[in-house]
Order: C-alpha cells, then structure tokens, then sequence
C-alpha cells in the first residue's frame, strides 16, 4: 500500500495548486480525482477562456460569515504572486475590462495543461477517476476510494469543491466528510446564480441584454447594488448584475423572509435632472410623434412597453402633450423599475457556493484545521467566495498556495 507525505482530494484549481507547491516543498504528493480529467471546472471557467484572477483584489469582492480571513491568505500569495507563479511554467496573461486577467491564449486548456505539465515534472502521484469514498485518521489518514483500494498519508488536504455546477464533480463529498470529523458547515446556497421574478414579462423580452445598475431591497431595507450587463430570460433574469447579487439575497430567499425586490435602473449612465432634460429635447423635436415611439430614442422598444405597462400614461398619445407629471413618471420606470423574486435557480446553475466549512475552525496563516491536526482545507470548500471577476479563481489558488506549503512542512 502506497503512503504519503500528503494526500490532496480534489484536482480543481485549488487542489492542482497545492500539489505543485507541495512538491516543490519535496513531499511525496498524492492527488486524488474522481473525473477522469484534471479541472473540469477550470475548464468551464470565464466561458472556457478562464478569467484567472484580478489585477485588484479588494477585500469588498469577497463575502462569508468572516470575509476577513483571505487577508493572512492574500499576503501570502495574492495575484502577482500567481503572475509570477504561472510565468514559471511558461503560461502568460492579458488584461480586459475591470482588471480581470485572461490567459494570452484566450483557452482554459493552456491553464490545465501547464499544471499538468508541472504536476510530471514533480512526480505528484495523480489518481483520476478515483472517487473517494471516506477518510479516516488512525495515526495516519487512510482515504478508501470507491474500488476499496486504499491510500495513505500523513497529512490531507481536502479541495473538493462546494456544491455549485455539482455536474463537474463538486458534489459536496469533503463538506460531509469534515462535518463528519466535527467541522461545523455554513448553510450552502447557490451564488453568482440568476434568478426567477414573481412576474411573468421577462420571457416577453427574452435574449434582450442591455447594460444597468441593480438595487436589492428586502422589505424595503437596502441590501446591495451592483452594475453590469442585465440579461431576460425564459425563467427571469440572468446577467453579472443580477447574478452579483444572487449571494446577498440567496438565504432571505430561502427562509421566506419577506418580499425581495429588485429595482433596475436601465440607463445607469444619465441621472434623473439629465434625462428630464433630453426627454424634454426629444419630446420637442419630434411632438407629433407618440411617447412610446420617441422612447425608443433611449430603449428598445419592448422593453419601454414592459416598463411602463403599469403606468396610466397613454402612449399613443403625442410627445407634446405629456405633463410633467408624465414625464417623471416615465423617469421612474426607467430608473427604478421593479421586479419580484420568486427565487433562485438551483445549485447546478450557480457559479460558486455562498457558505462551507466554517472559517472560524480553521487556522486563516496555514488552513490547518483548528479541530482536526493534519487536516487542511482550501478553495470553495471554504466559507469564502466571491464576487465574479477572476476572484473566485484568485481564492482557490491563493488558498491552495497556502495549504499546499504549510502541508508539505515537516
Ligand atoms: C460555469 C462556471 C464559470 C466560472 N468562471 C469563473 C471565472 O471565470 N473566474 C473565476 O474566478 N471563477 C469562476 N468560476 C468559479 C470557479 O470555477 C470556482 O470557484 C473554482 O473552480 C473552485 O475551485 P476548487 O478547486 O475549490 O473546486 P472545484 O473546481 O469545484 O474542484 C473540486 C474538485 O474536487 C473533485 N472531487 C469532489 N469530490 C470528490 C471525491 N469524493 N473524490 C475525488 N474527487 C472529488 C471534483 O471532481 C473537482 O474536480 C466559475 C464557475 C463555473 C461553474
């Protein structure tokens, strides 16, 4: 029976990263994958072209019951440490919008093959196709995989993911095992998720997206604000606006804690003073022209009818008849329209998991657990996530960095 210095569970970004820190640290280095291929995630990511990281890593961008704890993480291993860290295996990045960081090649698979290419080079023993079954510790770990076969080490760091888009193999194994062993679990919700509305327009204006800034209210108290692109679909709405959201509002959702509003404002660039000003031009200009017509000035058509659906103005009527009253009233269909939410879409759907292992039980300098020694923790099995924007990516390397390093110390 084969024994190691480490045992890694999980080939995600997190459990990859671990490995080669670990075996650069010169220990003998196990990693375990139920796929038969390493990062299928990874993969997937930033819609196969991997927005890696962020050129900003801003404490703001990351949520849990004690964001915090990246901090002691991030200083040992933050994005130029990862810049560095990829050009040492020839892999190498560009810059897009909000600082997010992309590989040259614009494919995920450049990502997964170096790694690859490095686990060889530092003989890291990788088992794909080996689900683990349970892990125990008597002296060393002892982790049984499905075939009954049996692996040990010293030492184990779990990577197995939350339960997010579980149909790459994060199906939340390594949370059960570590509550299990007394670890205490943040309740899982879907996060970077869209969302289903209480109203049934949004599928009259499917695949239409356009660009907004989107307050969350829960029974009138102000919950978060985030812009970006707004997309409808057949269920709701979808888009990183709304999807940025879907964290804050996941558990109110959940526990049926009153009503959950959106209010979109879908021309974020002009302020109310300056779009009274150039409906008021283009209300002259064109007079004889009905409201609704001289609206799509400023919007699609569809969407301007879905907007003021509710309103008692007549849009047929000409644009030199609307009141002031009128055109206030247009304003604030505009600028804060109102959608309800029925709820989030499942899990499978979700980008990351809000929730996990309870930070707090864990040691935030080397991601021991605080509970179980020898155990480590890193990546979205945490209770850490994040906003989108490559800081996600950013934490599980980070992450697995660190307890890749401190693991592999005699
Ligand atoms: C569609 C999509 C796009 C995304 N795009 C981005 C992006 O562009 N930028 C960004 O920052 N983040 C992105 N994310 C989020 C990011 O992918 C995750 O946060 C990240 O992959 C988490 O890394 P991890 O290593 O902790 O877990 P995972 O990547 O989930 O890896 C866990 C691994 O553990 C394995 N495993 C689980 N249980 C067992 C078991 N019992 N035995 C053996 N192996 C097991 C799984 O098969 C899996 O390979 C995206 C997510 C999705 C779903």
């Amino acid at each position: 029976m084969d024994t190691f210095d480490l045992a890694i569970i999980g080939g995600g970004p997190a459990g990859l990263m671990a490995a080669i820190v670990a075996a650069r640290n010169k220990a003998k280095v196990v990693l375990i994958e139920k796929n038969d291929n390493l990062g299928r995630k990874l993969l997937a990511t930033g819609n196969g072209r991997c927005n890696i990281t962020n050129r900003h890593l801003l404490l703001e961008n990351y949520h849990g019951l004690k964001p915090e704890f990246v901090l002691p993480v991030f200083e040992q291993f933050d994005q130029n440490d990862l810049i560095s860290f990829f050009e040492t295996i020839a892999v190498f990045f560009k810059e897009e919008d909000r600082g997010r960081l992309f590989p040259i090649s614009d494919q995920a698979e450049t990502i997964t093959e170096a790694l690859s290419k490095e686990l060889v080079r530092h003989k890291v023993s990788v088992r794909l196709s080996s689900q683990v079954k349970s892990i125990e510790q008597n002296g060393f770990w002892q982790i049984i995989l499905e075939d009954k076969t049996m692996i040990k080490a010293r030492k184990i760091i779990l990577t197995t993911g939350g339960k997010a888009a579980y149909h790459f193999g994060s199906s939340g194994d390594g949370l059960f095992w570590s509550q299990n062993l007394s670890h205490t679990i943040v309740p899982i919700y879907a996060s970077l998720v869209p969302v289903e509305t209480v109203e049934k327009w949004p599928p009259k204006i499917q695949g239409l997206k356009l660009p907004t800034s989107i307050k969350a209210f829960n029974n009138n108290t102000f919950l978060a604000e985030k812009e970006g692109d707004l997309l409808f679909t057949h269920y709701g709405l979808s888009g990183p606006a709304v999807m940025g959201l879907s964290g804050s509002i996941a558990p109110l959702v959940a526990a049926d804690k009153g009503k959950v509003i959106l209010k979109i404002d879908f021309l974020p660039a002009l302020n109310e003073v300056d779009l009274l000003k150039i409906i008021n031009q283009i209300f002259q200009s064109n007079g004889s022209k009905s409201i609704i017509n001289n609206l799509q000035e400023l919007l699609p058509l569809n969407l301007v009818h879905q907007a003021l659906s509710n309103s008692k103005i007549n849009l047929n009527k000409k644009a030199a008849e609307a009141s002031r009253h009128d055109r206030l009233e247009i304003i604030q269909s505009l600028k804060a329209f109102t959608a309800t939410i029925k709820k989030l879409r499942p899990l499978k759907e979700a980008q990351v998991t809000r929730g996990g292992i309870n930070v707090s039980e864990v040691d935030s300098r080397t991601l021991e657990s605080k509970i179980v020694p020898k155990l480590y923790f890193a990546g979205e099995i945490l209770d850490i996530d994040a906003d989108s924007g490559g800081y996600n990516l950013q934490w599980a390397w980070s992450s697995g960095s660190v307890a890749g390093r401190h693991a592999s110390q005699h």
